[in-house]
């Protein structure tokens, strides 16, 4: 609906994968995964509950379709935003803080440690992850902040893989979508 959706589409796209953009509550009976994608979480919100789309995200959730959200996307799965009550999906048990590297450092760019090796990550206005539940594991971390999780079929990152040249993030989220295609029948 609103930010770096298209950058996502070039890399799936690139994976062989066809990919649409999703933007109203039928599409997501076409896809058999869903990003979110970094952008404004508070603009991306409102347009997803004005259309209905927040609701069907839900119900394709609880039937178990794989969710990755990055950066505003990680913001709007979150159960909990600080300070906050503007609309979001409420389906991944943790809690975000918005905006909160601050200052200078509103945007930066680290090498982060991910399945052992290097992965270089870029992070724009990211939010900290300030809480986590027993069901979610901490896949890697930046300076003990965890920026890349994982709740079943969730996967969260307060990173932009989209942005960089490295699909590996793109790639380990394809693996949850076909290992969950291949228990379907089409
Ligand atoms: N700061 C943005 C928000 O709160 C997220 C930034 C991003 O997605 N790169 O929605």
């Amino acid at each position: 609906m609103q930010g770096d959706f298209r950058e996502h589409l070039i890399v799936l796209r690139k994976l062989g994968v066809s990919a649409i953009e999703v933007k109203s509550p039928e599409d997501m009976s076409k896809v058999d995964g869903l990003i979110i994608p970094g952008g404004e979480s508070t603009t991306i919100g409102k347009l997803m509950s004005r259309n209905g789309l927040d609701r069907e995200i839900k119900v394709k959730h609880s039937q178990g379709i794989p969710i990755y959200g990055t950066c505003a996307g990680v913001i709007l799965m979150a159960k909990e935003i600080e300070g906050s009550k503007q609309p979001r999906l409420a389906i991944a048990d943790i809690s975000v803080a918005r905006n909160a590297y601050g200052g200078q450092l509103d945007s930066f760019e680290a090498d982060i440690l991910f399945q052992k090796s290097k992965l270089h990550s870029v992070f724009i206005r990211a939010p900290i992850i300030s809480r986590t539940s027993k069901g979610v594991e901490v896949l890697a971390y930046h300076k003990k902040n965890p920026v890349l999780l994982r709740q079943g079929n969730l996967l969260m990152s307060t990173f932009h893989p989209e942005l960089t040249q490295d699909a590996r993030i793109h790639k380990y989220f394809l693996g949850m979508c076909s290992k969950r295609m291949k228990g379907k029948i089409h």
